[in-house]
């Protein structure tokens, strides 16, 4: 059994039929990256998965851990270990680093007591301190205003805040988007760190070369359907996928 399974998966914008039949898994301990130009699906595949509405799954299912999450609220789903980090990094540009975090505990403590008793909460995400452990940058950076962050080290915030709370599985939608190279490298290094330490990450990227290097497998979507499945080293080698539905 993997991890999150996505079995023929249908999703639609009111009318508009968006992901077509999406099948993809993502085993326990890897880094998968679902790639993919511009408007592919790429974003709607993550929401389909993380409850977001839109977009609506009418077909197909979505299992994480063995279980059926297809139609569970974005909350529950984010109770059961899936964390995401949407294309817009929401961090407070007002706030410092420190108080970033600090409000990303409560706000997941809050969510997640919604409708439960207490003791359903064990889930505990990483502490303040683990946090300034794996991200040096934001240690240094605690008093600084958000806003005032690089966009790299806005990044790194955005991924700290999602894994306040317990992550089992990491949605990243875009992480590099805007990013320099030296500093795309900086957020790989933090992405294979995550990984490292027992997190699943399923990233969404237009910057295939960028993904390619950290991934352990690999899917292409093109118009909301699957079109190739491999290993990150298969798909270097396959120059015809690349070059028709990623440009490079
Ligand atoms: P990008 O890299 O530009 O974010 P993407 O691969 O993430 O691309 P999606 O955002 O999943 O693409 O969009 C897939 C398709 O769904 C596009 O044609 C887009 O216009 C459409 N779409 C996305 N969001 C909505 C919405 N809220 N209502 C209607 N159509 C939408």
């Amino acid at each position: 059994m993997s991890l999150l399974e996505l079995s023929e998966v249908d999703s639609y914008y009111g009318q508009s039929h968006i992901l077509r039949d999406v099948t993809m898994d993502v085993e326990e301990g890897e880094i998968c990256a679902l790639l993919g130009r511009n408007g592919a699906g790429k974003t709607t595949t993550l929401r389909s998965i993380s409850g977001a509405r839109p977009p609506e799954v009418r077909d197909g299912s979505v299992t994480f851990k063995g279980e059926d999450i297809t139609d569970l609220s974005p909350e529950d789903i984010s109770s059961r270990g899936i964390s995401l980090v949407p294309e817009e990094r929401r961090v407070f540009p007002n706030l410092t680093v420190a108080e970033n975090l600090h409000l990303a505990e409560v706000t997941n403590n809050a969510s997640n007591t919604v409708g439960r008793t207490i003791p359903e909460v064990e889930h505990a995400g990483m502490t303040t301190d683990q946090v300034y452990e794996e991200f040096p940058r934001l240690d240094e950076r605690r008093t600084q205003q958000a806003g005032t962050l690089s966009g790299g080290e806005q990044q790194m915030l955005a991924i700290a805040r999602a894994l306040k709370q317990s992550t089992d599985l990491l949605l990243l939608d875009e992480p590099y988007e805007g990013l320099a190279p030296q500093i795309i490298a900086d957020v790989e290094d933090a992405i294979e760190r995550i990984s490292e330490s027992g997190t699943t990450i399923l990233l969404v990227e237009q910057n295939a070369v960028a993904a390619m290097d950290i991934a352990d497998r690999c899917y292409v979507v093109d118009q909301g359907s699957i079109v190739f499945e491999g290993s990150a080293a298969e798909l270097r080698q396959d120059d015809e996928t690349r070059e028709r539905y990623l440009g490079v």
